[in-house]
């Protein structure tokens, strides 16, 4: 079984990605926060982090965890007509009452570097340029970096969500994969999931794929983030399991997380650089 390491990926796309942002006006990300999730703080602080490592300025517009709906429209308007704000993000959660997809419909699609914006989505859909989020990105970045297969193959994602399943399956059929997508109302799960190939876990639910869950030799590609009891991580996949069965498989962490922070920032250097 090989263990797919997103952490070199992630160094390679953010070397690149520092070359591209030194050579055009210093990109600027902005990300809206209104939570006081310690585990949301963290992720951005991370993002903001990574960003000044490869030339990214990074602005963190935290508006407390009550902030109403109209100011965090109000804030995601005036970024998204900020000539020197270049990428727009909307961490979440939000505060009760908030929407995300409305609240995220806001954002200018030039600057919607993490594919909230349901009209980047639409586009996604319709095999138009747009950014993906950049969870579903990373998940395509991985299986490309290991020279994955995906034309003809059978994919089942795991996981129906706008931010990853719904545009990771549209992402995979662009690529030719027959895909099948899986979630909570899904009958026998294990009898979908073991006639994958390429088998994507985003639910949230650890150890949710066992072996019995995988076809032998399947590359298995876990999105999952559920935080444990000791301050660790674990993903949706039962990694000692699906190890014995799988022919390839993402660490959590270390899998698709890394990536994805690297390919935001990606996106962000490219929306500096839109003609
Ligand atoms: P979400 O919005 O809660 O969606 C979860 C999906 O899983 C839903 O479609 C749900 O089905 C489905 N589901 C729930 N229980 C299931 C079950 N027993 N069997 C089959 N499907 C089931 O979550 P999300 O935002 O997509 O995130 C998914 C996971 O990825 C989380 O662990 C999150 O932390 C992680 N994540 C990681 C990254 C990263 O960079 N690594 C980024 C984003 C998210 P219904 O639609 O029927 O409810």
């Amino acid at each position: 079984m090989k263990t797919l390491s997103g952490k070199e990926l992630a160094a390679a796309i953010r070397a690149q990605t520092e070359a591209e942002a030194a050579a055009g006006p210093q990109p600027r990300l902005a990300v809206v926060v209104a939570t006081d999730d310690e585990a949301s703080l963290w992720y951005v602080r991370s993002i903001a982090k990574a960003a000044a490592g490869v030339g990214i300025a990074c602005d963190l517009v935290d508006l407390g965890p009550r902030a109403e709906p109209e100011r965090i429209a109000e804030t995601l308007a005036k970024l998204s007509a900020d000539a020197n704000v270049h990428g727009v993000m909307l961490q979440t959660p939000l505060p009760a009452g908030a929407s995300a997809q409305q609240l995220a419909a806001g954002i200018d699609p030039r600057k919607d570097v993490d594919g909230a914006n349901p009209l980047s989505l639409g586009r996604l859909a319709a095999g138009l340029p747009a950014f993906a989020p950049a969870t579903a990105a990373a998940v395509m970045a991985l299986l490309d970096h290991y020279e994955v297969d995906l034309a003809g193959r059978r994919a089942v994602v795991v996981g129906r969500s706008t931010v990853v399943g719904k545009p990771l399956a549209h992402l995979l059929l662009d690529r030719h994969a027959t895909v099948t997508v899986c979630h909570s109302r899904t009958r026998d799960l294990a009898s979908v999931t073991s006639t994958a190939e390429v088998l994507v876990a985003a639910v949230g639910r650890p150890a949710l794929i066992g072996a019995g869950h995988v076809a032998p030799g399947a590359v298995v590609i876990d999105v999952g983030t559920n935080p444990t009891d000791d301050g660790g991580l674990v993903g949706d996949v039962d990694f000692d399991a699906v190890a014995e069965v799988a022919g390839a498989l993402t660490p959590v962490p270390g899998g698709v997380g890394p990536v994805t922070t690297a390919l935001l920032l990606r996106h962000t250097a490219r929306a500096a650089n839109l003609p």
